[in-house]
């Protein structure tokens, strides 16, 4: 089988959890090359997300071990989205296909055997979708699916319960990179590249050592930015809401007159404070939302690099 593939995973601060998943990808790899479903040149790509501790020296150590581990630095930490897509940058015109999973072993290996399989079958993108939350804590769960939930509500199309564990062809991967935009989530965009796409089931782990870089506050920073990178629903909301005002608003007008007519003019003090209220927390709220969307067209019009490589591990071996 000439398909190569590359497994690209994005690590930061990540040194606990490492040396023992690492071997868990290239065993996968020594597995689907024995069973003949990818080349013996495939890799484990490690991607360093300018990590503080010992990440990248391990990266670099087991790159030296054995030449199917490789890793790719980033000059600074950039974030997950932004990692994986280096990862998948660099992937792209080295593999055919690649799959993306998170280092700390929470998504079950086992699951690639299914993927590769669908890409035979011809699917040129496989989602990795939880089947079971059991090992998570019920805050956990019930967020995370409100999240879904959310972003799909708000016109941010995700498929339910996927995160970033999927394989994509480079036939996909190269479409792809003509999506320049720097305010990336990634699970947002590929289904809007399109190709035959399919999903996997697998349950969800316990995270093996260290800890999650999303807590709840991070949780909802995202779902923000997908929300705001892939929709304008919350503007068309602001709209409807700002008819909905000026309809009642109308009401309130002939209700003034009115009331103004038949001389009782000065009551209604509470009423007047309220509206003002309420109007102001409205006009607060809508502004933020657009001031989003201004920040975020500030952002695309600089039009900034996503990540900057800093080194690599092939590199090493050139010299
Ligand atoms: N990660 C990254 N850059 C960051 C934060 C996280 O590359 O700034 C990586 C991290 O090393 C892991 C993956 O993204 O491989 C998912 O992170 P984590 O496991 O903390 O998130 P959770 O699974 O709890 O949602
Ligand atoms: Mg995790």
């Amino acid at each position: 089988m000439d398909t190569v593939l590359y497994i690209v995973i994005p690590c930061y601060n990540e040194e606990k959890v490492l040396p023992l998943t690492a071997p868990m990808f290239l065993s996968k790899i020594e597995e689907l090359v024995e069973k003949d479903l990818i080349s013996k040149d495939s890799r484990v790509l490690f991607v360093n997300d300018g990590s503080k501790d010992k990440t990248w020296e391990i990266i670099s150590a087991l790159s030296k071990e054995d030449a199917r581990y490789q890793g790719i630095s980033l000059s600074r930490n950039r974030g997950h989205q932004n990692a994986l897509l280096a990862g998948l940058m660099y992937a792209k015109d080295r593999a055919g296909i690649t799959i993306s999973i998170d280092c700390d072993g929470q998504d079950d290996v086992n699951a690639m055997n299914d993927m590769v399989e669908a890409y035979h079958k011809g699917f040129d993108v496989v989602y990795g979708v939880r089947s079971a939350r059991k090992t998570d804590t019920f805050f956990k769960r019930t967020t995370a699916e409100g999240f879904y939930k959310l972003m799909n509500a708000m016109g941010a199309e995700v498929v339910y319960n996927h995160a970033d564990y999927r394989l994509m062809s480079s036939r996909v991967l190269k479409e792809f990179a003509n999506f320049k935009e720097v305010n990336i989530f990634l699970r947002g965009m590929v289904p809007l590249v399109g190709f035959a796409s399919t999903s996997v089931y697998y349950e969800r782990h316990e995270r093996m050592a260290g800890e999650s870089h999303y807590p709840l506050k991070k949780m909802l920073a995202l779902a923000f930015d997908g929300i705001t990178s892939l929709s304008v629903k919350p503007i068309r909301i602001i709209t409807g809401f700002g008819l909905f005002v000026a309809a009642i608003s109308l009401i309130g007008i002939i209700w003034s007159v009115i009331v103004a007519l038949s001389g009782n003019a000065v009551s209604g003090w509470a009423s007047t404070v309220s509206i003002i209220c309420f109007l102001g927390g409205i006009q607060l709220l809508s502004l933020g939302v657009i001031g989003e969307y201004i920040g975020k067209i500030y952002l695309e019009v600089k039009g900034r690099p996503r990540y900057i490589i800093s080194e690599t591990t092939e590199k090493e071996k050139e010299e």
